[in-house]
């Protein structure tokens, strides 16, 4: 009788489970508006109880506008808006933003530095004005417990970025300077090779040289000081050398991945691997054309081309006034021919690659908002919550949302600055 009471008690067992795993989903869910309510209302709490860091954002060219202020909310979708200001900052639940300074590259000679040191003194500048005009909104934050520390007050924490490594010139002793100032990570190049080592876009010399000895230097003077190294931008090879040499992990700020959208820009299947092995984090990056390739349009391609015989490649406009009116008239083409956007779903497809090739320990966020960065569905500062909802959707539990939302940034972040306790000791 016991027997064949935990008979039927195996069987009761079975036809349950076997109606929860085949009945259960159209007969539970009651009406999926409802269920998408809740999982939007779960993910926003998520998304306001852990840390959330975009680790690029070029915001602070537009700070230097005189008709345009951060403390100010703007409209999303305005052309002249931008895409992050403070109180769209709080709207979108972002605690900490990592703002560039910003140099285009220059002609690789003394005037050239002193130029581009003249402009990272600018750009630095107005990060400072912007903590000190709004102290009850934003602090500088120069270690992830500012970070923390900031989050519990309800303050955004502002972190700086160097990206170009051109501003550092040849003085190494430039880069102790930039550090007082705030920077926490160099960019070691931007679209063009420079003195440190090669870029993964120069048209104009295709071949790799990778990292050069005076670039060793400076990944050493980032190890010794606390820095993080940031290899976004570069070459393969580049990259490759950077882990060669780095003492430290390494984060790419804003960089996407070439097996889904393929594009120098973005990192293979052995760099992710290698960075892995390196204890890094790639923090996805949401310009659409490094997410995913755009349909061609030729008319667009034509206008495209007339803009570049016009002023040159992105690359060789040094003169900010002029890059300026290129990216006003840019705009205009891409409003007249409009390019289909990559979507959140895109976007978060990159998360799980990451996730699936090398782990949720070596994925985060890099927005490249206000520098080309943004998709349909997360268009701006104020829509990263759609982000989480995404990463909910999926599956991601909150540990993993944590970890990619900011917890995987800081573990790097601590592990090199105690690295450079001992380096420097
Ligand atoms: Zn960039």
């Amino acid at each position: 009788m016991r027997e064949m009471k935990s008979i039927l008690f195996v069987i009761t067992l079975s036809v349950i489970s076997h109606w929860l795993t085949f009945c259960s989903p159209k007969q539970v869910i009651m009406a999926p508006e409802l269920d998408e309510e809740a999982l939007k209302a779960k993910a926003r709490e998520i998304h306001d109880r852990v840390l959330t860091v975009d680790t690029h954002s070029d915001t602070p060219s537009l700070m230097l506008r005189k008709e345009w202020n951060i403390g100010e909310r703007h409209e999303p979708g305005q052309r002249r808006s931008g895409k992050i200001d403070l109180p769209r900052m709080a709207e979108g639940g972002l605690d900490a933003e990592f703002f560039v300074v910003f140099v285009g590259q220059g002609e690789r000679t003394l005037e050239g530095y002193t130029r581009a040191k003249e402009r990272a003194t600018v750009l630095f500048d107005a990060i400072h004005k912007m903590c000190k005009d709004y102290p009850h909104l934003v602090e500088l934050a120069i270690s992830p417990e500012d970070a923390y520390r900031l989050e519990k007050q309800g303050k955004r924490a502002a972190f700086i970025g160097m990206e170009n490594g051109y501003p550092i010139g040849k003085d190494l002793s430039l880069i102790e300077e930039y550090y007082n100032r705030g920077i926490r990570y160099i960019t070691l190049c931007h679209s063009s090779d420079n003195d440190i080592c090669d870029s993964s876009t120069d048209e104009r010399n295709p071949e790799d040289n990778g990292l050069s000895d005076f670039g060793k230097e400076v990944v050493a003077e980032c190890n010794r000081l606390g820095i993080m190294v940031d290899v976004s931008h570069i070459s393969d090879k580049s990259f490759f050398d950077v882990l060669e040499v780095t003492k430290a992990p390494v984060i790419a700020s804003h960089s996407s991945i070439r097996p889904l959208c393929d594009h120098p820009r973005n990192l293979s299947d052995r760099m992710l691997k290698a960075l892995a092995a390196n204890k890094g984090v790639v923090h996805i990056c949401f310009v659409s054309q490094f997410v995913k390739k755009a349909k061609p349009n030729p008319d667009r391609e034509k206008a495209l081309a007339q803009l570049r015989e016009k002023y040159g490649s992105w690359s060789e406009v040094r003169d900010e006034n002029i890059r300026e009116k290129m990216r006003e008239e840019y705009m205009d083409i891409l409003e007249k021919y409009p390019m289909e956007k990559a979507t959140i779903e895109d976007l978060v497809d990159h998360i799980d690659y990451v996730v699936k090739l090398i782990g949720v320990d070596h994925v985060g966020i890099g927005t490249d908002f206000d520098g080309g960065g943004g998709v349909e569905g997360c268009d701006d500062v104020s829509e990263l919550p759609h982000i989480t909802e995404e990463l909910l959707r999926r599956g991601y539990s909150e540990e993993e949302i944590q970890k990619i939302w900011g917890g995987n940034l800081i573990r790097v972040f601590r592990k090199v600055i105690e690295i450079a306790k001992t380096v420097g000791a």
